[in-house]
């Protein structure tokens, strides 16, 4: 049987380890080269014995196992996804090893929020993705075990669950044929010690009706919505495959706007999609200067083998869609900016996530670890990790808060 509790577990890479486990993604390109370059630092330590073992895992180690063995001859296993047990395994030297009750887990975040995974893969067909090559069909998690999951989380102190999934707003269909996240989502929120509930990756096309009603008026779920739409271009959106044109996308965004008027919308765009011409990028800066996105990423399209758009050409250089990432990015830095002065000045619900030197760190409900907004606190007066405070905004940047605490 493996026994966590015989393994410290280290998530700072500054920290001596005998064991590294790398879990890799395989997305896009740049996803593909961070992965590798992670690798190869740590092959450097493995080789001069600073490590004793060496284990790579996920998307990346599924996709190009082969060539990655062939490469790379300091990595002790590469694993794919779902192969956990084969890790724990290894590390144990058994040939087969029984994993009990999988909810009981190790978290890898701070001990007051955890993601939680209803469902895996995607039935999507979007024309640029690698996922369903390497994730599968989409299966979701039966809601009997995610409440299971999410009880154990909460009695170990979770106060914030980060619902995640190629893509939530399918959850359900695979198990009988009906969209089931907000009954998932309300089921949750019964849970004694759960606070927040955010939801990460929603797709537009099909977005459920009931799901803007709950986000609205539920205490409980955050008013935070993550939704790469991808481009607004209708001809795009259609080689995309994402089911919307522009004019539904448009008026999706607006009646959520309208119906959840105090709402973050985290959003991602491709650029340098094949066939995206100078006008086609410049409609996608008009539409974020419009909509005035309080988050969003941009990407540069990546070709990636077995899509459908592989098969596309890649039609715009690569200097040119950096250039486009940089145009959308100031864009929204500025609107970043202004959306978060208007903060100034008002009162705010924030978890505080750790302390870091002087300063304690924390976020609002409208933003998610590491890919948002974070607040910063001075930290004269004591606050407890893990602990909800009512902070007055003091100072905005871009991408920050300042806050202070009243005492
Ligand atoms: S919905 Fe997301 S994961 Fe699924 S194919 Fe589209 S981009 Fe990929």
């Amino acid at each position: 049987m493996f026994a966590p509790e015989q393994y410290q577990i280290l998530h700072n890479t500054n920290q001596a380890a005998d064991i590294v486990i790398i879990n890799t993604c395989g997305f896009i390109g740049d996803a593909k080269e961070e992965s590798i370059d992670t690798i190869l630092a740590y092959a450097q330590q493995r080789k001069t014995g600073q490590i004793k073992k060496l284990i790579v895992m996920g998307c990346l180690s599924q996709r190009y196992k082969t060539y990655l063995e062939e490469e790379i001859h300091e990595v002790d296993a590469f694993f794919g996804v779902d192969q956990l047990k084969n890790v724990a395994a290894m590390i144990q030297q058994k040939e087969f090893i029984y994993i009990p009750e999988h909810y009981k887990r190790n978290l890898s975040t701070p001990a007051h929020y955890a993601y939680l995974k209803i469902s895996e893969g995607c039935d999507r067909k979007c024309s640029f993705c690698a996922i369903p090559l390497i994730r599968g069909k989409h299966i979701s998690v039966p809601e009997a075990i995610l409440i299971k999951e999410a009880q154990h989380l909460a009695a170990m102190g979770v106060k914030e669950l980060i619902l995640i999934a190629q893509d939530l707003t399918y959850y359900g269909i695979d198990l009988n044929g009906k969209r089931m996240l907000v009954s998932l989502i309300k089921a949750l929120a019964k849970i004694d010690g759960i606070e927040w509930i955010r939801l990460q990756y929603t797709y537009p096309a099909g977005f459920p009706e009931e799901l803007i009603e709950l986000i609205a008026t539920h205490p409980k779920v955050c008013n935070y919505l993550d939704m790469p739409l991808q481009h607004i271009n209708s001809a795009l959106l259609q080689s995309m495959k994402r089911g919307l044109d522009g004019a539904h996308t448009r008026q999706l965004v607006m009646k959520i706007r309208q119906q959840i008027p105090d709402l973050a919308f985290r959003t991602t765009f491709i650029v340098g999609y094949p066939g995206e011409t100078k006008e086609m990028f410049e409609e996608l800066c008009e539409f974020v200067k419009e909509m005035r996105f309080e988050r969003m990423g941009v990407f540069a399209f990546s070709a990636e083998e077995d899509t459908t758009a592989y098969n596309l050409g890649d039609s715009v250089p690569e200097e040119e869609k950096q250039k486009r990432v940089e145009m959308l990015m100031a864009i929204q830095q500025d609107i970043a900016l202004e959306l978060n002065r208007s903060k100034i000045g008002s009162l705010q619900k924030v978890l505080i996530d750790r302390k870091e030197g002087e300063y304690y760190i924390g976020r609002t409900q409208y933003d998610s670890p590491e890919v948002d907004n974070e607040v910063i606190i001075s930290g004269e007066q004591p606050l407890e990790t893990g602990k909800f405070y009512d902070l007055s905004i003091t100072g905005a940047e871009a991408f920050d808060l300042y806050a202070e605490h009243l005492g």
